[in-house]
């Protein structure tokens, strides 16, 4: 069965194919399925955003549509900026910016734990969707190390790591992940539907 996901981030989209690969064949990004298509994300929580996300999609194209959504939670904030990760300091997806913001919040403050959080879904045309969260713990540095990743990466230390996430290889990223978390817990829900 095809299965379209709602995205055209090149690394999700391999990152998806690699562990989907057995359940959905083809499986396209909405570029691949020709889709030009943004949604509203205006949901107050992860799950609501990929399931708006995924249900747009699947009704659109007629296909089965995975879609996700994720961002960090900081503990001393209340859990902010969860979904508002992307924009926490206004302008959309500006991640030098979004750092500088989280340092600035954090000044003086001794809590710096977080996690990562990272919601999918899979919308059928009919209307039915399979849910699922994966999260990655850990805690907030004081300053930028690391040149990989993307996002909050150079200020976060995964749980037990002396590395931020920016200093972790893809592979090593992908294997501990909120996202590859999320992927494998989805796996096992869909062969659970089978
Ligand atoms: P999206 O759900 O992929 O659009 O991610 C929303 C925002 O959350 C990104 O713009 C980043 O600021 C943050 N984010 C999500 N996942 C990660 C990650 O793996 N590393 C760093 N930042 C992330």
């Amino acid at each position: 069965m095809k299965l379209i996901i709602a995205s055209n981030n090149a690394h999700k989209i391999r990152e998806i194919k690699q562990i989907l690969k057995g359940k959905f064949d083809p499986i396209l990004s909405l570029r691949e399925a020709g889709i030009d298509h943004e949604t509203i994300e205006d949901g107050m929580t992860f799950i609501e955003n990929a399931r708006k996300k995924a249900k747009e999609i699947a009704v659109l194209s007629g296909c089965p549509a995975l879609a996700d959504d994720s961002g960090i939670c900081v503990d001393a904030l209340d859990g902010a900026p969860g979904v508002f990760s992307a924009r926490f300091s206004g302008g959309h997806g500006n991640d030098e910016d979004n750092n500088d913001l989280l340092l600035e919040k954090l000044d003086g403050v001794t809590d710096r734990g977080a996690h990562y959080t990272c919601a999918m879904v899979v919308a059928y045309p009919d209307g039915h969707t399979v849910e699922c969260e994966g999260y990655l713990y850990g805690s907030i540095g004081y300053e930028r190390i690391g040149t990989g990743g993307f996002g909050y990466d150079p200020l976060f230390f995964p749980e037990g790591s002396a590395r931020t996430l920016a200093e972790y290889t893809e592979d090593e990223k992908n294997a501990i992940s909120h996202r590859g978390n999320a992927l494998a817990t989805l796996l096992t829900l869909l062969e659970a539907e089978e």
